[in-house]
């Protein structure tokens, strides 16, 4: 059954970011064939715990009975209507939900089928937002390096990543880039960590100034960058951000896609810092992943003009807010709230910092950065210089010795390498100490086998 999978994936599928030549030439693709909790199986009986949740969805676990109980008694009640000029109750009752969970006054919820579009719908609100207040030369957005905002037209523009991005120039006009910010990479000639963040937020106010604060609209950021490999923003950062967004009348998008829904134990990752942006961006785990639905959810003053006649945002798609995705949607937070997984998240938070700080003695760690179940084990080749690992011997150590051995020792795990090579570890909420205690002892396996093949200096 499964060699027919993989001949019938090798002849039909177009995987996704997948190079196909490596396939095509006979290397074997892996099969997944069932998941259950925090657990994955493959076609061969192998089980992996799942380290990165799907990619960054699972949040509640995998296999819900009770989110299948959901999806299947909407299909019965009401299998598909569009909220094109009318509406479904499972859409009306999911908008009023997000609003009640998200900050400050974000009370309108506009509905895509991803993250991408929901980064995209953003954006177009945007425009269309000050062209009806009467500033309609601002359509410009400012955006971090390495971020990662999605693939559409649009969100590529505002994604900061070279290599995903040369081959479809040119791409949307009006995206300006600004640093992104590492504290484990800050230059130590910028201070302490305050003053490092002071730093970085001024290069927007200032890539604003350049641009002409007339025509910039919007300035996208993740409160804790994904790409890059789990960058939580220096103390006092995104606070000045948003006085920057201010000072120059500006929007702040808060893209939560990969760091809401509990992945910092809270429905949006910038709660955390006490920060309101202006629009949030959010997809993957608002149905846990079950199946597909973004949302983007704007402040009353943003709504504000498309109450008037004149101005319809002319956007939309036909699955957005579609009834089983939005009744999935219900339940799993529904679920959040039974099983208090936010709440659980924030609690065991330290303990999960904890086990996996004791990777620090190995030489390969430079750093072991995150927050909630987010964390990112930096590796470089020489922890006192913190000397990254080049682009030539990234492939030997990741392709040939890293990847494979997460994965012998039964652990799904993201290798970033965008900026450092970093182990990138999102697992689902429900976890605790013992499968943490899994997560350090298979990294530091798969760690010390790369080390013993000789990257790196002890
Ligand atoms: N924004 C962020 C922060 C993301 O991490 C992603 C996807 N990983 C996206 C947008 C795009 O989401 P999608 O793949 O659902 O289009």
């Amino acid at each position: 059954m499964s060699d027919d999978v993989r001949a019938q994936a090798r002849d039909h599928l177009w995987l996704h970011f997948t190079n196909h030549a490596g396939i095509a030439a006979g290397a074997e693709l892996p099969v997944i064939t069932r998941a259950e909790g925090a657990y994955l199986w493959d076609d061969k009986g192998r089980r992996f715990l799942d380290g990165l949740s799907g990619l960054f969805t699972a949040n509640v676990g995998h296999g819900r009975p009770e989110l299948a109980d959901a999806a299947a008694k909407q299909i019965r009640e009401l299998d598909f209507v569009p909220i094109w000029g009318r509406v479904h109750p499972r859409a009306a009752e999911l908008a009023e939900a997000l609003a009640a969970r998200a900050p400050g006054d974000l009370n309108r919820v506009f509905f895509t089928n991803s993250g991408s579009e929901s980064v995209e719908s953003a954006w177009k609100i945007a425009k269309q937002y000050f062209k009806a207040i009467g500033q309609p030369g601002r359509y410009k957005v400012v955006s971090r390096n390495l971020a990662y905002h999605g693939t559409t037209h649009g969100a590529l523009a505002i994604t900061s990543l070279p290599p995903v991005r040369a081959q479809f120039e040119p791409l949307v006009p009006g995206a300006v880039k600004v640093p992104h910010t590492d504290l484990y990479r800050a230059p130590e000639h910028l201070g302490d960590e305050e003053a490092y963040g002071r730093w970085a937020a001024d290069r927007i106010a200032e890539a604003i100034e350049l641009e002409g604060p007339e025509s910039v609209a919007a300035i996208f950021l993740e409160p804790v960058q994904n790409s890059g490999g789990v960058l939580p923003p220096p103390r006092g950062y995104l606070e000045r951000v948003r006085e920057i967004a201010d000072r120059y009348g500006v929007l702040l998008v808060a893209d939560e896609v990969t760091a809401g829904f509990g992945r910092v134990g809270d429905f949006f990752s910038i709660n955390r810092y006490g920060v309101v942006p202006d629009i949030i961006t959010a997809a993957k785990g608002i149905t846990s992943g079950y199946i597909p639905i973004g949302a983007t959810i704007v402040s009353d003053r943003v709504f504000e003009p498309f109450k008037k006649k004149e101005n319809t945002f002319a956007h939309g798609h036909t699955f957005a807010g579609h009834p089983v995705a939005a009744a999935v949607a219900l339940e799993n937070l529904a679920i959040f709230e039974r099983e208090k997984l936010n709440e659980r998240v924030r609690d065991n938070e330290g303990a999960f910092r904890a086990t996996l700080e004791k990777l620090h003695d190995l030489p390969i760690v430079g750093d072991v950065r995150g927050l909630g179940y987010f964390w990112g084990i930096a590796l470089v080749k020489d922890k006192e210089t913190k000397e990254a690992f080049g682009a030539r011997e990234r492939r030997g150590l990741i392709d040939q010795v890293l990847a494979p051995a997460l994965l012998d020792e039964g652990l799904h795990a993201r290798i970033d390498e965008r900026g450092d090579v970093v182990v990138l570890l999102a697992p689902p909420t429900i976890i605790g100490q013992e499968e943490f205690d899994f997560i350090e002892q298979a990294v530091r396996a798969a760690l010390t086998e790369v080390s013993g093949q000789g990257y790196g200096r002890d």
